[in-house]
């Protein structure tokens, strides 16, 4: 097995950019990305300057095309299922779900995160007409009658409150949970209805929203609007190599991409195991190659990164 400089585990921005850099620094890398991306369900994505409005999957692809200019960079299209540390040099072995192996002196982990809804049904919806992030997809539902849905009242409170500046017409549906005096206060100071029942279901067609239902049989109009998943990193890469991991969920690092485990840097959504946006994620991808490539330069003459 040759040793490679660096596997970049995650092919999303945060993963594509990291490898641009190494590659372009002639690091011998291998990037691999299974397609699990989370923001596979939606048709477009915004606010990347000079992107905004791109399908997700075109920006995967024009990322990899531009790796091709770079000869040192392999991309593999399968998911990592192990990586083990080969003590005898340090280095570490990753495996592919087929079997294959690859042996590399450092890692970056970008395999992002995933979500979690705790209200039913809302996966119909999410990416079409339902969404997370109002800076995202807040401007495509401007004005129109939304919901936001939330079971937490501070969640419930900041998200009704960010997304009054996209639209006036908004219900809080908070699922069985009664939000307090002022709660509810803070709300009917500017017009937002709150439906404190149950839900039973949403209705709508081909990921359209078009209908809430409570379990006491009414229903409500509603043609999209914003929800508060749970998020969690899809694999315990980061735990298993014995990386520091904040109460948070965060994995500790310098700000820089480094953990606290030599030789293993991570970047992107995994990171702080929160949502965060293409822009960010590629910059923090770049951050963590540069921090790569510098402890590489060092390595080689000797030096302390
Ligand atoms: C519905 C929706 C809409 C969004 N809209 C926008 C938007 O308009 N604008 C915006 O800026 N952001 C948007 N986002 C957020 C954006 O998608 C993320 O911030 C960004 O993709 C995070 O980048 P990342 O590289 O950290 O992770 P990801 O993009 O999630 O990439 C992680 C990659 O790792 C791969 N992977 C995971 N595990 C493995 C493994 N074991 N082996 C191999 N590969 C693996 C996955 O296949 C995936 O491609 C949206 C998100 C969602 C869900």
């Amino acid at each position: 097995m040759n040793m490679l400089d660096c596997i970049v585990i995650g092919g999303g921005p945060s993963g594509l950019s990291a490898s641009l850099t190494l590659g372009r620094a002639r690091r011998n890398i291998a990037l691999f990305d299974d397609g699990t991306n989370r923001n596979k369900v939606t048709h477009e994505s915004h606010g990347f300057i000079t992107r905004d409005g791109i399908k997700p999957q075109a920006f995967k692809e024009i990322g990899l095309k531009e790796l091709e200019n770079y000869p040192s960079i392999s991309y593999f299209n399968t998911t990592i299922t192990e990586i083990i540390k080969d003590t005898s040099n340090e280095s570490y072995i990753v495996t592919t779900k087929d079997g294959q192996q690859f042996s590399t002196e450092k890692i970056i982990l970008a395999t992002g995160i995933q979500e979690m809804f705790s209200i039913q049904n809302v996966r119909n919806y999410y990416g079409k007409s339902l969404f997370s992030c109002p800076y995202c997809d807040g401007w495509e539902l401007r004005d129109k009658p939304l919901v936001v849905m939330a079971d937490k009242e501070e969640r419930a409170l900041h998200m009704a409150k960010l997304i009054y500046n996209w639209s006036k017409d908004l219900v809080v549906v908070t699922n069985g949970l009664e939000l307090s005096n002022e709660g509810v206060q803070e709300l009917q100071k500017c017009n937002i209805k709150i439906k404190s029942e149950p839900i039973k279901n949403l209705i709508g067609e081909d990921g359209y929203l078009q209908k809430i239902e409570f379990v006491t049989g009414e229903t409500i109009t509603r043609s999209g609007g914003f929800v508060i998943p749970s998020f969690y990193r899809p694999n315990q890469f980061a735990e298993i190599l014995g990386c520091e991991i904040q109460d948070n969920g965060a994995v500790v690092t310098d700000g820089v991409g480094r953990t606290t485990q030599k030789n293993i840097y991570i970047a992107g959504e995994t990171e702080t195991s929160g949502p965060s946006s293409l822009i960010i994620s590629a910059a923090d991808g770049n951050r963590a190659a540069v921090s790569v490539n510098t402890d590489l330069t060092m390595e080689r003459f000797g030096l302390q990164a």
